[in-house]
């Protein structure tokens, strides 16, 4: 049996790959990689407290900002260069792209379109308004 999320084959036992595919099953590089850290985004979506990195690699990261609030580098730094605000897809939630991720022939993010059916190049941070930028004072 193949990986729903990553197409590999599955060597002896596969995951439950929900929330990302309902059906199918998972490897336990995607599950430890990509499933569990999803579903632990999902767990706490509602405190808005930490940002989703899904990466052109097949895999997805928690992350948060260093301070109170993300630094533009911080933000650059996720999606490797200038950022742009892409399609949301949570409310009260941004979606921070590359903005050049055509351009600079990034990698399809098929993570993201598996999940959102949004096309995107590179990667792609689903970030809390609440700690996308510090307020001007
Ligand atoms: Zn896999």
């Amino acid at each position: 049996m193949k990986c729903i999320i990553c197409g590999n084959e599955i060597k002896k036992y596969g995951n439950n790959p929900y929330p990302i595919s309902k059906d199918g099953e998972c490897c336990n590089e995607c599950n430890l990689n990509a499933v569990v850290p999803y579903r632990i985004f999902l767990n706490s979506i509602e405190k808005k407290n930490i940002a989703l990195l899904i990466k052109t690699d097949g895999t997805i990261e928690i992350v948060k900002p260093k301070e109170k609030y993300f630094s533009l580098k911080e933000l650059q730094k996720c999606v490797d260069g200038y950022i742009e605000i892409g399609q949301q897809v949570f409310e009260e939630y941004l979606t921070v792209v590359n903005e050049e991720g055509l351009l600079l022939k990034l990698p399809f993010n098929n993570l993201f379109y598996q999940l959102y059916g949004i096309k995107f190049y590179g990667n792609v941070l689903i970030c809390p308004l609440n700690i996308f930028e510090k307020p001007e004072e």
